[in-house]
């Protein structure tokens, strides 16, 4: 596309998710670094739609984002983006007051059950016999990434948009009304408009524009997978978490998967597990089940990019024209990409404010400019 009105710098799920809704008013394309979409942060998650992360803001985001899950769009629809699995969070006796109190968060979004410890151990017999109280979620979401993300692309493609991968912004310059992008290979792309979606690398791409960075910071985050006991209900299983932020697991691909929920600070990088967050896994994992992990099948690592309050940014930068933040999604950036890409699509094409319940004002990338002046 010689000339593009908007450049998307960054195809994880929330640069392509807001390509394809931009893709309806503008021209649009995206530049991505790896030779494959996906490969960092929203090719690593634990893939689930739920209620017990983030709070108040990202909670209703999350319920923005439901009706698309359940009823995609028609790019969404040759592979199935997601499956309901049941969400247990269990609590035993001295956690019972943190149950409570998320019970009473997460019910304004949610109709949950409240389960004693019979309901706890008919829901995950897995879990040992002091998880007494439990509340659980039947509509949780098992989301696919991989077909979110190539919807997504499908859809960006049928408007006339592009993809181009094996493109790493290295440099960024202003060229009368326009943002010139060089990438580390030499080709050369402009656009008045930049959307910056680069998730863990979104300050860096900034400071090569010469905008004031948000201090986001990247926290890195550890998967395991692991055989479960011989003759478990895989299907049956829900995602089941401790309150605390501790331990969560559930099946995968005829296995299990586990995380201790680790939040280890980082820089942006390709990451990579640590001997000791694996070793926390498997010992949480027996801690609060009744489940050997003798042996790791396999591990992976993933970063989490937070803003200063843990809200995304999502806006035009205050102190630069034509540039757009799209970062700091944190540990919900898939279960909230419907809802991000349509508020992206609104303040940028000018569309109808898709979210009632959240405020344009709570996720301006300003207020931490403001606040560090
Ligand atoms: C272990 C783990 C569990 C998680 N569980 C969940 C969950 O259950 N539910 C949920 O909703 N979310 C979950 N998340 C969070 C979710 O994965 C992220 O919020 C989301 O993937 C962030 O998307 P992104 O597009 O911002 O980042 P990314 O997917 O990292 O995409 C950013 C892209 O920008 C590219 N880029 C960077 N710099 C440049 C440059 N200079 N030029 C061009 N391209 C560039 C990168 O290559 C990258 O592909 C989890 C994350 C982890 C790690």
């Amino acid at each position: 596309m010689s000339n593009p009105d908007i450049l998307v710098i960054g195809g994880g799920i929330a640069g392509l998710s807001a390509a394809a809704a931009l893709s309806a008013h503008a021209r649009v394309a995206v530049l991505e670094a790896e030779e494959q979409i996906g490969f960092h942060s929203s090719g690593r998650s634990a893939t689930m739609l739920h209620y017990a992360l983030g709070d108040r803001l990202v909670r209703a985001l999350t319920l923005a984002s439901r009706g698309f899950f359940e009823n995609p769009p028609e790019h969404f629809s040759e592979i199935p983006i997601g499956r309901r699995m049941p969400v247990l969070v269990h609590a035993r006796e001295d956690e019972r007051a943190a149950l409570d109190e998320l019970d009473a968060e997460i019910s304004l979004f949610a109709e949950l059950e409240r389960l004693d410890a019979a309901g706890v151990h008919d829901l995950c017999p897995l879990l040992k016999e002091d998880a007494l109280y439990g509340i659980a979620d039947r509509n949780g979401i098992r989301l696919d990434p991989h077909a979110l993300l190539q919807g997504n692309l499908r859809q960006l493609k049928s408007n006339g948009g592009e993809l181009h991968t094996g493109a790493r912004v290295a440099a960024v310059r202003r060229r009368s009304a326009l943002w010139q992008v060089t990438t580390e290979q030499g080709e050369v792309h402009s656009a008045p408009l930049l959307v910056n979606a680069a998730g863990s690398w979104a300050d860096a791409v900034a400071k090569l524009a010469g905008v004031a960075p948000l201090g986001l910071e990247p926290k890195r985050r550890t998967i395991i997978t692991f055989d479960a006991p011989p003759g478990t209900e895989l299907d049956g299983l829900p995602f089941a978490k401790t309150v605390g932020d501790e331990l969560y697991f559930a099946p995968e691909s005829g296995r299990l998967f586990a995380s201790p929920m680790d939040e280890v600070p980082s820089e942006p990088c390709d990451a990579q597990p640590d001997e000791y967050e694996v070793a926390l896994a498997a010992y949480r994992m027996e801690e609060r089940t009744i489940v050997k992990v003798p042996q790791i099948h396999s591990k992976w690592a993933g970063l989490r990019t937070f803003t200063p309050d843990r809200h995304p940014a999502v806006g035009f930068a205050p102190d630069a024209e034509g540039i757009f933040w799209l970062a700091g999604q944190g540990g919900f950036g898939l279960q909230t990409s419907p809802a991000m890409a349509a508020i992206t699509a609104s303040l940028i094409a000018g569309q109808k404010w898709p979210v009632a319940d959240v405020d344009k004002e709570e996720l301006e990338p300003g207020r931490f400019l403001r606040q560090a002046a």
